[in-house]
């Protein structure tokens, strides 16, 4: 983990939220490179939620939420973690962090009774702040896919099943953020609302348990590296009829990286009004004063019906953790150095190619240089970078430690035959090819 750290500071991945002011706890920036693996990485999930598919639609809704959905969700009530003080030092744990009585930081064992504490942040929207003013910021991006739910298929004549996918920053005030960007304050979610037949629930949890470890692999992530667990009933959250978590073995430990829910029709009945005429099978609150009807008429019956959910929901900032994880690796070379190498799956890579003039600043060679990341940045594949940095042999250390797949070197025979070298990240091979046929090179790497 501290190798991992310190290069997404010395690069320019992740830095401390705060910093100058000596840091806030539970909260990271994205710098230049980390926000361009994070959008490569969220672009990916939604062109295979979205894209990919023609059962599901896209959302992007408010995270500031009014009380009362987060009331009829359920998480004003059972939002929370068992919070434990330790008299002594004041410090401050979830439960499940102690292995022993004792406070793991001063060792006392005078410590309080475990309470509920909501992990909600609150604040007041308007100028004046009083209870009827406040809102939450939402906890998970789920919740307004659900009070959409209406707007989504009056707008779309959508018919089950079909899903609405939403990616977007949540909110938990956790007790002790941790692990670097595993645990955080403010985070991104991916999450897939998928709404099914009550019957077929089962079904659709399987399939999309499949289908997200088949992403995951896709996006780096090695097999060996992930286990399913069945997540036991007392466990479950109070929505849940079924949660397999995908978990991953992360620097510090096998955690979870995605979690698949069940959530049956306990959130649209919970939203809809008149709940007693819709048979909603969950045990939902009741005397819900919203003027909506969360469910969806069948087609031959004329019957209305509130969809079962699937939801599976990753972390956008556990995912990049663990992408980087996995493509993390220092080898050896024939002439006794070493290497730092980020392979990462290329349409991940922060920057695609890097166009590198032999000499700096020299006009014909950055000229050429300039006019080949034009041509190739047009092609929409991703970043390109024009590095006028003289060296070569730096630039390639650089771009090997940021996971850049090819470095094309422009030098001066460039001038006179169109060609360039191209040099492979993780082969470090490299080839003299013809300009004309950059395109083709990166389109396949890409591929
Ligand atoms: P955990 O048990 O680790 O607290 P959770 O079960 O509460 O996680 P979910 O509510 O299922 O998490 O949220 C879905 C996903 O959101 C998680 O799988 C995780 O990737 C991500 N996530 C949840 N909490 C955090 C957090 N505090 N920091 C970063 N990512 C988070």
């Amino acid at each position: 983990m501290e190798e991992l750290v310190a290069l997404c500071k010395r690069r320019g991945f992740i830095f401390q939220s705060n910093e100058i002011y000596g840091g806030l706890q539970g909260l990271y920036d994205y710098g230049p490179l980390g926000v361009e693996l994070k959008n490569n990485l969220k672009q990916s999930w939604w062109r295979s939620m979205v894209f990919d598919r023609d059962d599901v639609e896209g959302l992007d809704a408010s995270i500031l939420t009014k009380p009362s959905v987060l009331k009829f969700s359920g998480h004003q009530d059972t939002f929370t973690d068992p919070l434990i003080d330790c008299k002594n030092c004041k410090a401050r744990w979830k439960a499940d962090q102690l292995k022993s009585s004792n406070c793991p930081s001063c060792g006392s064992d005078d410590l309080t009774e475990p309470r509920p504490f909501n992990l909600m942040f609150k604040t007041a929207v308007g100028p004046v702040e009083d209870k009827e003013s406040f809102a939450y910021l939402r906890p998970e991006t789920a919740q307004q896919i659900f009070t959409n739910f209406k707007n989504v298929i009056d707008s779309t004549s959508k018919n089950l099943p079909f899903g609405i996918a939403q990616i977007g920053k949540a909110f938990r005030n956790e007790i002790t953020p941790r692990n670097f960007i595993f645990r955080v304050r403010e985070f991104e979610q991916m999450e897939l609302e998928f709404f099914v037949n009550p019957g077929s629930d089962e079904e659709w949890h399987k399939k999309w348990v499949d289908l997200r470890v088949k992403w995951w692999k896709e996006q780096g992530v090695g097999q060996e590296n992930m286990e399913l667990y069945d997540v036991p009933s007392k466990e479950l959250a109070h929505y849940s009829k079924a949660t397999v978590d995908i978990m991953y073995r992360f620097p510090h430990g096998l955690e979870e990286l995605e979690g698949i829910a069940n959530r049956t029709d306990f959130d649209l009945g919970s939203h809809s009004k008149n709940q007693k005429e819709l048979n909603i099978k969950a045990k939902v609150m009741s005397n819900n004063k919203s003027n909506s009807r969360l469910a969806i008429q069948d087609t031959d019956s004329k019957k209305w019906v509130v969809p079962y959910v699937i939801e599976p929901s990753a972390g956008v900032d556990r995912g990049v953790l663990a992408v980087l994880n996995e493509a993390y690796k220092t080898e050896e070379l024939t002439d006794g150095k070493s290497r730092i190498v980020l392979a990462l799956r290329p349409h991940l890579s922060p920057i695609k190619g890097a166009v590198i003039p032999l000499k700096k600043n020299h006009q014909g060679l950055v000229g050429l240089a300039s006019k080949i990341k034009k041509d190739l940045q047009k092609l929409g594949l991703g970043r390109i970078l024009l590095e006028n940095s003289g060296n070569i042999g730096k630039s390639y250390r650089r771009h090997d430690e940021i996971g850049t797949p090819l470095c094309i070197t422009v030098d001066f025979e460039s001038l006179d035959d169109n060609s360039v070298t191209v040099r492979n990240r993780d082969t470090m091979k490299q080839k003299r090819i013809k300009i004309a046929k950059l395109k083709d090179s990166l389109t396949d790497i890409l591929k």
